[in-house]
Formats: structure tokens, sequence, C-alpha cells
């Protein structure tokens, strides 16, 4: 059977199988019957490659690994970086194994690999779901000519705590959104066919809950609902799933009593189960050992059963599977068949990559040669400008006027080329990005002056993924100077925010406002200088209450990757009119988080102002900034929503159709938000849910008419009965540019 299809050719463009899914399985199926217990086990374990793999390997742990290697008892590696490495490791596999199955190498590909594209929050900004793929399409391209095959992305945790640091690494607090945003992603990584080179797997991450934590303490205990988990948390991964993504991660947390990583519940009641999806399940960087801190298994081969048996088909780099399967299966605790499964799982991914006909397809220093790193860059360029969201404009400070003449440059993060890439930067080079100084002058004729000061430092000491950044919390020696700048100028930029590894992994924070002497500096440039736009970079959304009163123009620029000083530029001064709206709400103080739009009504709903009832004491219960809100440098008005019909059934839909002008005097872009509200239901439902929206571009004084189209699917919801299904009653449908500004309509469903 080997020779006849030439699976284990070490050869390139060996034999050329026909991709069918029948095929495929035939192919795993045969496979599978050539293999050995420990050779079946072995694929279903993990090992990052972050030790030298050409080198001969120093310390006993990795000469052990190599030896695996060899063996062909490793399934896949994930962090072997460079193509060197992968090649390496591939060899070791197909030259010295048994039974030649090519290795998966992961990576956390998130936001691009050498070209960066702005974090995954601030992507979603831009409502785009083609420039979306299109970033993932080239991450893909990129990565895949590196020795890459699979990313550990897309991350569609819903979340709705700015404490939370991994906030940044997700598409915000909206499931609809969040399910678009992923569905996007999966299409640019994997593309039509993964047998395509430049193509690869995908992940849905983190099954499921992680962006739940407490307090938005990372890691922490998820207590959650059934009501909650099916109707917030899963919908973005059951879209995953439909979309065809490769493989799925499950998570560190505890889901209310189990860790996620154990949960049959999850992986193989409703994943493999309900949603009958066939990839693999790989687990979190060893969250199989880590059942053992939770209390939750007595040791590692306790936790390998417990994962098995859950379903849980890759153990990453927890040595639990390793250690603990073989002895579990000898004792009769763990079935063949479990193992079968997992393995088949495994097979079919590879299979469809491609590997079996060239296990190096994906580390072909050709394919890296034909990248176009200049095209990928204006991608990158024009993918940042979309992802900007203008919080404020007033005095009309934005754009900037000709006649502005004299401009400073202010502030620790103005000519800062780290922060804009990022944490989980890839391949992404430190300092590597155009900064807002270097934008600004990259932007302006000669006859403008640009002055630079940086005011204060962020932090100091060290900046990296190992280590948090020390803030700055007192050396304010570099304000006078600052402040002499801005006095002398015309208008003031002052770029403020995080550090690129504030927010990512590990990164929660009590504290979300402007860090160290940042706000003091701030205060300091406004009363030199009240012509202040304020420009922030930063990962979570930020409590800027004080700026948001006083400084007249904000602008949101996350942390917008390679190009980001060059596209905040073409915002600043007009050439792009901003189109991004918050996928996140900002909050008035970090005492709301989590804070979120889509809420249920309490028993005593009032008004937002109304501190007698649900409201605190001290501050308004809404957000600053709601989500879906973003400026423009024209105006849209929403005309009356007409609706096709006030009555809906089964078999029919309705039209929703609402005028939307550009009233202003500039061309521009709109996002046409849709939610809906189900008004008495067998459970509580939210105030208002986001079901579609549309991107429109408007010319001055055009009217377009938008038009939805309400389906049932749309009004279905996990209800009492434990079923995804849709209730009659009244409804209301609302529409318009930001979550907190609707029309409101209201239809029956029979
Ligand atoms: C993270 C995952 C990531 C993995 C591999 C873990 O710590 O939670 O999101 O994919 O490491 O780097």
């Amino acid at each position: 059977i080997i020779c006849l299809f030439g699976y284990f050719s070490t050869q390139a463009q060996s034999s050329k199988i026909p991709s069918s899914v029948e095929n495929v399985e035939k192919k795993v199926d045969s496979v599978l019957s050539l293999m050995t217990l420990e050779e079946k086990i072995g694929q279903m374990v993990q090992y990052s490659g972050t030790w030298d793999l050409t080198g001969p390997a120093s310390g006993d742990k990795n000469q052990y690994r190599k030896e695996q290697l060899k063996k062909g008892l490793v399934g896949s590696m994930l962090n072997v970086l460079s193509i060197e490495a992968t090649r390496e490791a591939q060899k070791l596999v197909m030259e010295n194994s048994r039974i030649k199955i090519p290795l998966m190498i992961g990576y956390d590909v998130i936001h691009g690999y050498k070209t960066i594209f702005p974090v995954p929050l601030g992507e979603t900004a831009s409502w785009d779901l083609e420039a979306m793929e299109e970033t993932a399409r080239i991450s893909a391209v990129e990565a895949a000519a590196d020795g890459v095959n699979w990313t550990f992305s897309p991350m569609i945790d819903v979340s709705r705590d700015a404490r939370w640091g991994r906030i940044m690494e997700g598409s915000g607090e909206d499931p609809f959104l969040t399910a678009q945003v992923a569905v996007a992603k999966i299409k640019g990584y994997q593309g039509t066919d993964l047998s395509d080179p430049n193509t690869i797997a995908a992940t849905a991450k983190h099954f499921a809950g992680y962006g739940f934590a407490e307090a938005g303490r990372d890691y922490n205990t998820v207590n959650v609902g059934d009501n909650q988990l099916h109707n917030t948390i899963l919908p973005p991964f059951k879209a995953a799933a439909k979309a065809g993504v490769a493989t799925f991660m499950n998570s560190f947390n505890d889901l209310d009593g189990t860790p996620a990583t154990g949960s049959k519940y999850l992986q193989r009641e409703i994943l493999k189960g309900d949603w009958n999806w066939d990839g693999f399940i790989v687990s979190d960087w060893a969250s199989i050992a880590e059942m053992r801190d939770h209390g939750f298994a007595e040791d590692l081969t306790h936790a390998a059963e417990i994962a098995i048996k859950a379903g849980s088909d890759m153990d990453m780099e927890g040595g639990a599977y390793e250690t603990g399967l073989v002895e579990l299966l000898q004792e009769g605790k763990v079935d063949e068949e479990l193992i079968n499964d997992a393995v088949r799982r495994i097979l079919r991914v590879k299979f469809k990559l491609g590997l079996f006909e060239d296990p190096y397809r994906y580390s072909n220093p050709e394919m890296a040669e034909k990248i176009d790193f200049q095209e990928h860059r204006k991608v990158a360029r024009e993918v940042a400008k979309k992802s900007i969201v203008l919080l404020k404009n007033e005095k009309s400070l934005l754009p900037l006027a000709s006649s502005v003449k004299n401009i400073a440059v202010i502030g620790p993060l103005a000519d800062d080329k780290n922060t804009p890439i990022g944490n989980w930067r890839a391949q992404g080079e430190a300092n590597s990005a155009v900064s807002i100084l270097e934008g600004v002058k990259n932007a302006v004729g000669k006859n403008v002056k640009v002055t630079y000061a940086k005011g204060a430092d962020l932090g100091v000491g060290e900046r990296s993924f190992l280590k948090p950044l020390e803030i700055n919390t007192t050396d304010k020696s570099g304000f006078k100077a600052a402040v002499e700048v801005a006095k002398k100028a015309d208008l003031v930029i002052l770029a403020l925010g995080e550090d690129a590894f504030q927010s990512g992994e590990g990164r929660s924070q009590v504290n979300i406002g402007l860090a160290g002497v940042q706000k003091e500096l701030m205060q300091e440039i406004y009363a030199a200088n009240k012509n202040v736009v304020l420009v922030l970079q930063n990962g979570r959304p930020l409590e800027i209450s004080w700026a948001a009163e006083n400084i007249p123009a904000i602008v949101m620029a996350w942390q917008l990757g390679t190009e980001s000083g060059n596209a905040i530029a073409d915002v600043l001064f007009g050439k792009y009119n901003p189109s991004g709206k918050l996928p996140v709400s900002f909050p008035r103080a970090v005492g709301q988080e989590p804070l979120y739009y889509n809420q249920k009504n309490t028993g005593r709903p009032s008004n937002p102002t109304d501190v007698t009832y649900s409201a605190y004491t001290d501050e308004r219960r809404d957000a600053l900034y709601p989500f879906g809100f973003g400026l423009s440098y024209t105006t849209f008005e929403y005309g009356d929503l007409e609706l096709s019909s006030e009555e809906m059934d089964h078999n029919s839909e309705i039209t929703v159709t609402v005028p939307v002008k550009n009233t202003g005097k500039v061309k521009g872009k709109e996002v046409v938000q849709l939610y809906l509200r189900d008004m008495v239901a067998t459970t509580t439902r939210p105030v208002k849910e986001l079901k579609a929206f549309e991107l429109v571009e408007l010319q001055p004084g055009e009217t377009k008419e938008v038009k939805f189209t309400i389906t049932e699917e749309m009004l279905q919801f996990y209800n009492a009965d434990k079923e995804w299904a849709s209730e009659e009653g009244e409804f209301q449908v609302m529409v318009g540019g930001n979550s907190r500004d609707l029309k409101v309509e209201s239809f029956r469903f029979n």
C-alpha cells in the first residue's frame, strides 16, 4: 500500500493524488492500520522547538526529544523558527522513522508574520471582512514560506472585560461580529484548498470560555451557565467549525467546575458531536498537565486519561500523553478506539495539507523569494487606516487644516517604532514600524514645521513578551521641554497609550487608565496648548474620561502594525476619512468592567443616568464610547426604518430598508448596524444584539437605501428547552451607526 500511494516518498512532487474527501478517509485508514500503538500516541504529542534542532542537541531533554523525532513519536512541533530548522525537524522524522509521517509545524501567526497588521481587536474595528480575510491570506503566504503550516489563530474568545490582557487578541464583546471575523480569518488562512502550499491550517481558540475569566484575571475561573455559554461564547466557535477550520485549541480555564481541557461536554458532545466537526483539538500549552493544578487530576497519567476521554487530541508541550497513554491502554482504562479517533483526525489534517505528498513544501526557499513584501506593506497601510476609530473631533481640529504650519508631536509613543508591532508579533521585527512622528513627517510638505518632544518614558527597562514593562510613575523630567515645544506649536499631536507588551497573555491589569505619568503629561500639555489631537495606541479599551471631557480630538489607533505611522497620518491629514467603529465598549471607570452593550435588563431598568436603580452612585452606568461607535469627517443621517411586513413566520422574511444620507462635505464610509431584540422569551434576552451590518460609501449629499433581510435564523437562540430555536412573539429591530443611537421598529414572529 505504501508504494502504491507513494505517501511516504521523501521526494517532492511524487504523486498526484486527488484530494477528495473519500480519498483522504481511505488514506487515513490505511496509514492508521500500519501504525503501532506507540506510533499512534506519538502523533498526539506536540513539542516546542525553541531548542536548537540543527546542532547537536544539548541537555538530556533535547537529546531525548531528538530521538523521539527520529522514532516518529512526535506528531507536531511549535515554535520551530526558520526554514532551516523546520526542514531539519522534518528530516529527523522523514529520514529516520519507521513510517515517516510528516510533522505539522505550528506557530502563533496572530496578526501577520513578517509584515505586521493591526492587532486583532484593532483590525476588527475596520468591520471590513474582506480586508481581514486578505491580511490572513498574506500572513499565510509569508508564514508558509518559512516552514509554518499551522497557525494558532484566530482567537475568537468573546471578551467584555478590558482588564483581561488578551482582549487585544480577539474581536471584542460581540458574538456575531466575532463569528464573522472568525470565518473571514479562516478563509484567509486556509484558502479554498488546504493542499495549496500557500495556505495554512487555522485554529479556533480557546475552546471555551477563556474570555470570561473572573475579574479579568488571566487563566481565572469562568463561572457562566449554559445560557451564556451557548448564546454568547459558543456562536463564533460554531461558525468556525462550520467554516471548516482545521483545528481547535482548548482552553486553560475552569468552566463551571470542569477545566475546559477536560470537558467532555465541550469537546465530545458539542464540538465533535452536535456540530459534527472532523478536525482535531490541540490542548493549550501544557493545559492537560495543568489539570493537576486545578485539583482535577492526581498526576500526569490521570490528566492524560481525563483529557483523552474528554476529546483532546493533541498534547501541546504537556508531556501527559507521552507519559501516560501507553499505560492507560495496557491497564484497559482507555479504549484504543479513542486513540484511533484522535490519530485519524490528526492524519486527516496532515493529508489535507498535502504533507504526505511533500513534507518539505512549507519550507521552500523558492516560495520565500517570490514574496512581494512591498505589496504586503501597501495592504498593511490600507487595513491600518481602516482600523482607526475617530472618537472625538471638536473645534474641527481634524482633518488638519492647511493653515496648520507648526505641528508638535509629543509623547512617549510619538516616535515609538515598537509599540505598533504589538504583542504576538510572530516574526515582526522589534522597532520596525513607522512611528507617528515618521508618518507625520512623511505626510507634510516643506512649509510645515514638525517638532518633537518625548515628554516622558512610558516605562523603564526591557520590553519583551516574557517580561511586563516596568511603568514609569515618577520621572517627569522631560515635561518641561515638552511643554515648551507645545507652546510654540499651532497644534499638538499627543501620542499616548500602552506599550506593546502591556496587553496580551498574562497581562491583565486592575487599572486601565493611561499608565504612569501619561495623564499628568496630557494635562500639562493641554494647559500649554488647547489644540491637542490625542492619538491613542493600545491593545485594550482604556479609561480616558478626562481626555474625553477636555481634549478636543481623540483618535483611537490601537497597535496598527508595520505601516502604523503612515496610516495614522493618512487619517490626521484627511487622506483617508476614518470609518472604524469600536468592537468593544470604552468605560467611564474601570469599576464598570465587565462592560458591554448587549446586556440584559434587570427587573429595575433605569435610564443610564438615574442612580436610584441599577446605576452606580458615583458614575453613570453606560459606556463612555459604546460598541459600534466611531465618527467620520462627514456626518450621516438615518431615516426611518421601513419594514416589508409587520409579521413574519417560519416561511417568510422581512426586508428592512433604511435611507442613510451623507449630510457632510466629504465622501465617507459608514458601518450600518442592525440589532434585534426578542421582547419576551422562555429565557431572558439581551436588550439588543447585533445581527447584521453593512459598509456603505456615500458621496456628499448622497442617500443610499440600505436593505437588510431578517431571517428566522437571526431570531434563534439557546432557549429554556436547551434548543437552538426561535420563539413566537414581538421583536424590535434597530438600525444605526452605533449600538446607542438607533432607529427602532417592531414586528411579530408567528
Ligand atoms: C496560549 C495560546 C498559544 C500557545 C502557543 C499559550 O500560552 O494560550 O494562545 O497559541 O501558548 O504559543
